[in-house]
């Protein structure tokens, strides 16, 4: 049940964020054995091309960092720890600090004169323990503990080049010591502004920097890592020796309070939050589960890919009372995790899955939606039209491949049970045609929704005005005769004499307007329209239903409980 379409449609209506979303996930073998309430979870931040050379960390609450890394089952190994409460996290090749314009506050590869060399010098030998080797580093100005692949070092300085690193060894009269490097998997801790190494860590056999913020376990962190402020901890992996992968690593109930302040308004009903909660609580535990994204180090990114993730900056009381009071309920069907897909609004009629994506799926029924005409005063552009030309469909079709010899009818030739369009068919002149089926009705067009009609006009007529302009209407328009006085014109107002005296009606023509029927398409809603409309949502909620009534009616026979 491979899907590969990922859609997510944004709006800003009544302050709220509303999206879309189709998950790409194997269908779950035994996933109801092993299904947990609240595993913790890696999100990735930054990663492929926006992975970072720098990644700074301010306490915002909390105080300080423990660094070390997580553990196969994802629990946190101590190693070291720091009262510092900023610090960047840099890959071990030469970087800077940035001082000016873009990498202000920054560590990048851009030179400045605040710079962290890869080179260090490496006193003889290794220590048993962290403080064993904090003492020894302690002697030099510049000392750091490093861990590589679990041995502990003490090492002195940041040098730009070996060169550089031999002569201070050379001053520092430490002959025995080494001039040494890292792998391409090393990454340093910094007091954020400064070249200082607070700690470095190096592991060949796949362990991630991880950083837990906070020195007192009572208190729950909120740490600002690039403008956006998280809860939980951070990993750090250099994903085949390159920049920094940066990963949130948070228990799913804390990553769940990210998500619903992201797709709905934290102003919005309870029960709707509620509804929302349970569905990017599911979509979240099938990604970890399925291993969404375990190439890249972490289970979910924080984009529309998956869902959309901005940190906790906007907790509201309503949003966390909405997941407290699900927390651990997942949406379920037949004793598995189900495919907890939403979009904004469908218009007056959701779909059902096999119309839209061609897999059936059996809680994902097509429904005539009586909750949603309630709250359309507040949802901009809930009705929506759009035209084409059709010369317009001809030069999109033929630059999608579909060579014409210009297309002359395009309509909706089947329509779904609840209304919705899942095939459509453009005509050329030469009788030639094309269909379009489900979810190709919308995403072909680029239309907000499959909830539409289409009308045609042999529209396109126009007045030609001395040979280049066109006037489309004749109303706003003037005539004007030899003494200046001016008379407004409308369209059957105006005559002309011909030389033989004759007078005939000024007519639109389809020549000067350019002859092309126009084809509007006139609709209503936003999205894939499959699974639970969020303003939908918004609407039962507002008339008293519970989180599970919402969910029942977009879900055909789903459960909503804990494991
Ligand atoms: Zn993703």
């Amino acid at each position: 049940m491979k899907r590969s379409l990922k859609e997510r449609f944004v709006q800003f209506a009544a302050a709220a964020l509303s999206c879309a979303l189709l998950l790409a996930l194997p269908a779950g073998k035994s996933q109801a054995a092993s299904v947990t309430v609240d595993p913790t979870i890696r999100v990735g931040l930054f990663y492929g091309t926006s992975a970072l050379p720098g990644a700074n960390l301010l306490n915002e609450v909390g105080s300080g960092y423990r660094l070390g890394y997580y553990d196969a089952n994802r629990v946190f190994q101590q190693l070291a720890q720091t009262s510092e409460t900023a610090i960047s996290v840099v890959k071990t090749q030469n970087v800077y600090y940035g001082t000016s314009g873009n990498w202000n506050g920054y560590y990048d590869t851009i030179t400045s004169d605040i710079a962290v060399g890869c080179y260090h010098i490496q006193l003889p030998g290794s220590y048993g323990t962290y403080e064993e080797a904090a003492a020894a580093a302690a002697g030099y100005s510049g000392g750091f503990v490093a861990w590589i692949d679990g041995s502990w070092q003490a090492r002195v300085g940041a040098y730009m080049d070996s060169a550089s690193a031999q002569a201070a060894q050379t001053a520092l009269g430490l002959a025995e010591a080494a001039v040494v490097g890292t792998s391409s998997y090393g990454v340093s801790v910094v007091k954020t502004g400064t070249s200082q190494i607070l700690f470095q860590f190096d592991s060949t056999s796949g362990l991630c920097l991880g950083i837990k913020p906070g020195l007192d376990d009572s208190v729950k962190t909120e740490t600002i890592f690039r403008g956006n402020t998280y809860y939980g901890g951070f990993q750090y992996q250099r994903v085949s020796g390159g920049n920094l992968t940066v990963s949130n690593v948070i228990s799913l109930e804390d990553y769940v309070q990210g998500v619903v302040i992201q797709e709905m308004s934290p102003s919005w009903p309870l029960e709707a939050l509620k509804a929302q909660a349970v569905c990017a609580r599911t979509y979240a535990y099938r990604s970890y589960a399925a291993g969404k994204h375990s190439s890249q180090g972490f289970d979910l990114c924080n984009d529309v890919h998956c869902q959309a993730y901005k940190g906790i900056a906007t907790v509201s009381a309503a949003s966390l009372q909405a997941v407290n009071e699900t927390r651990g309920q997942y949406l379920w069907y037949n004793g598995a995790l189900a495919e907890a897909v939403y979009f904004s609004h469908d218009g007056g009629a959701t779909e059902s899955a096999v119309n839209v994506w061609g897999g059936d799926v059996a809680y994902l029924t097509g429904k005539i939606d009586p909750y949603e005409a309630s709250v359309v005063n507040k949802i901009t552009n809930y009705n929506w039209t759009v035209t084409f030309t059709a010369q317009e469909l001809t030069d999109l079709l033929n630059s999608k491949g579909y060579v014409n010899s210009g297309i002359v009818d395009f309509k909706v030739t089947k329509t779904s049970p609840t209304g919705n369009a899942i095939e459509i068919t453009f005509t050329d002149s030469s009788g030639k045609s094309w269909s379009k089926i489900r979810d190709d009705c919308r995403t072909f067009l680029g239309l907000r929704s499959l909830r539409y009609t289409v009308s045609s006009s042999s529209g396109g007529t126009g007045y030609s005005v001395n040979g280049s302009g066109v006037l489309n209407t004749l109303t706003g328009a003037y005539a004007i005769d030899g003494s200046g006085n001016t008379a407004a014109l409308t369209d059957g107002s105006v005559y002309a004499i011909g030389g033989d005296g004759s007078v005939s009606q000024v007519t639109p023509s389809a020549s000067a307007g350019g002859g092309s029927t126009v084809f509007t398409i006139t609709g209503s809603g936003w999205g894939h329209n499959v699974g639970m409309s969020q303003w939908g949502a918004y609407a039962m909620a507002q008339q008293g239903y519970t989180y599970q009534d919402i969910l029942s009616f977009y879900y055909t026979g789903i459960e909503v409980r804990q494991p």
